[in-house]
């Protein structure tokens, strides 16, 4: 039986949109509809989907496709929740599903509704395909990604593990392509940063503010946390950087790829970025795919005007690199801020690292140039955060993997969070299609070290 995609096309447009039309804004969330959603279509296909309520209205749902071999499960897993949208902002609303220029609008077209729907297309195939699979195919769509995932992930990982156990899981954000000169590269994320933030203290005389004086903690904290803004942390170069940054670069060739080649030198790297790179988000990408980084984001001091208080505040967004810890970080911070403040952790979660070399990510790149001929493939480092920490607590390794070709119009990094998110109709299918393939080419096989180990 061959796939008729054309309906697939239908039928996966007319899944997002009613996706997109169930507001699942985080806070508060409300994921049970969607949940519920997804249950009816999966169920009416033969599966036993569980819905599960980590609180009132936070709802999560999981999926098993049976296998019949002794491997461990393949686990997708996508997050039902959307971050807020300024509806006034935006050309449709954001909740419509509307259609229109060879799009399909809403928030969460592109993070990550697009991908619940692949997921979920991939597991009505297998079903009405009734393919043979070496290894169980488990679907998992959770809640509140967007705050942290405690009520989603985080939840099925503490709670429900024998339901999502699985030797390794795809999510969010890979499989996008960038577009360099004339070639395209599919990004495959195999690394996260870590996540540190801090709340840094600088304490002082206090006194009344009629009579200044040179101990006052709001002047202490404020010109170390400018310092914090405008110095440079430390150049490292990790594995997953110098993966990235090279497999561009072999994709690209010539010039591009020895210009590339010198980011990963300290004596080199600077300069290359500042006057070769061009695209200034670019560049600030890759400084914070070779640096940790930390940004102030948050400001607390005193509370009346003709007062100096004793105390001010600050905290700090950190990200840290693989390979690094909280202390090397906050080493890091000291050197620039001095010795006069405290810093204290406030949130922590470890950056993530998979190898790329695996037999499923050699599935996802041989899929992904089997249907974007003339592309090439690259790991790369995700410089955010996503559910894959929760994965990583079960020992679960995982891949960002939501394969979307997107025309160089639609800029994906500025539509996530931002106004107007849309998926061209055709990046859906695309989608879909990839992430099917790559699916059964993994599942369907033996893993080729245990068929060298029969023969
Ligand atoms: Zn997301």
């Amino acid at each position: 039986m061959t796939v008729d995609w054309a309906a697939i096309r239908e039928e996966a447009v007319a899944h997002l949109q009613a996706l997109l039309r169930i507001n699942t804004t985080n806070p508060p969330g409300n994921e049970l509809a969607a949940a519920e959603y997804l249950a009816g279509v999966l169920a009416r296909e033969g599966y036993q989907p569980v819905v599960l309520q980590s609180a009132p209205g936070r709802g999560n749902i999981v999926a098993r496709y049976r296998g019949q071999g002794e491997s461990k499960p393949l686990l997708l897993l996508s997050h039902l929740d959307v971050v807020p949208a300024e509806a006034e902002r935006w050309l449709y609303d954001p909740f419509s599903g509307v259609v229109a220029e060879g799009c399909i609008w809403g928030r969460g077209a592109l993070d990550m509704k697009d991908a619940v729907v692949m997921q979920l297309m991939t597991m009505l195939l297998l079903k009405r395909l009734g393919l043979p699979l070496e290894r169980d195919v488990i679907f998992a769509a959770t809640a509140d990604e967007e705050a942290g995932g405690l009520f989603g992930a985080g939840f099925l990982v503490d709670q429900h593990l024998d339901l999502i156990q699985a030797e390794y899981a795809l999510t969010e954000f890979g499989g996008l392509p960038i577009n360099l000169g004339k070639g395209r590269v599919y990004l495959c994320q195999v690394a996260e940063k870590g996540v540190c933030w801090v709340r840094m203290t600088a304490r002082g005389s206090p006194g009344h503010a009629s009579r200044p004086h040179q101990d006052n903690a709001v002047v202490k904290l404020s010109q170390a946390v400018a310092r914090l803004g405008k110095t440079p942390l430390p150049f490292h170069r990790t594995a997953a950087a110098s993966d990235m940054i090279n497999g561009i670069g072999s994709a690209l060739g010539g010039l591009a790829q020895l210009g590339l080649r010198l980011l990963l030198y300290p004596a080199t790297s600077e300069w290359v970025r500042r006057h070769l790179l061009g695209d200034p988000s670019l560049a600030e990408t890759i400084f914070a795919i070779l640096h940790n980084t930390v940004c102030p984001t948050v400001f607390r001091a005193g509370g009346k005007t003709n007062v100096i208080p004793s105390q001010a505040e600050a905290e700090l967004d950190g990200r840290l690199l693989p390979g690094q810890t909280v202390e090397s970080f906050l080493a890091e911070l000291r050197a620039i801020a001095g010795p006069d403040f405290e810093f204290q952790p406030i949130l922590v979660s470890p950056a993530l690292e998979t190898s790329s070399q695996t037999h499923l990510f050699q599935c996802l790149a041989e899929v992904l140039i089997r249907n974007d001929p003339g592309a090439k493939v690259a790991p790369m480092m995700l410089i955010g955060a996503t559910d894959a920490k929760h994965l990583a607590n079960a020992g679960i390794p995982c891949y960002g993997f939501t394969p979307v070709q997107l025309p160089k119009e639609i800029d994906f990094v500025s539509l996530v969070h931002g106004h107007d998110e849309r998926i061209p109709i055709e990046a859906l299918l695309f989608g879909v299609k990839t992430l099917y393939q790559a699916t059964v080419a993994f599942c369907g096989q033996a893993q080729p070290e245990k068929i060298a180990r029969r023969t």
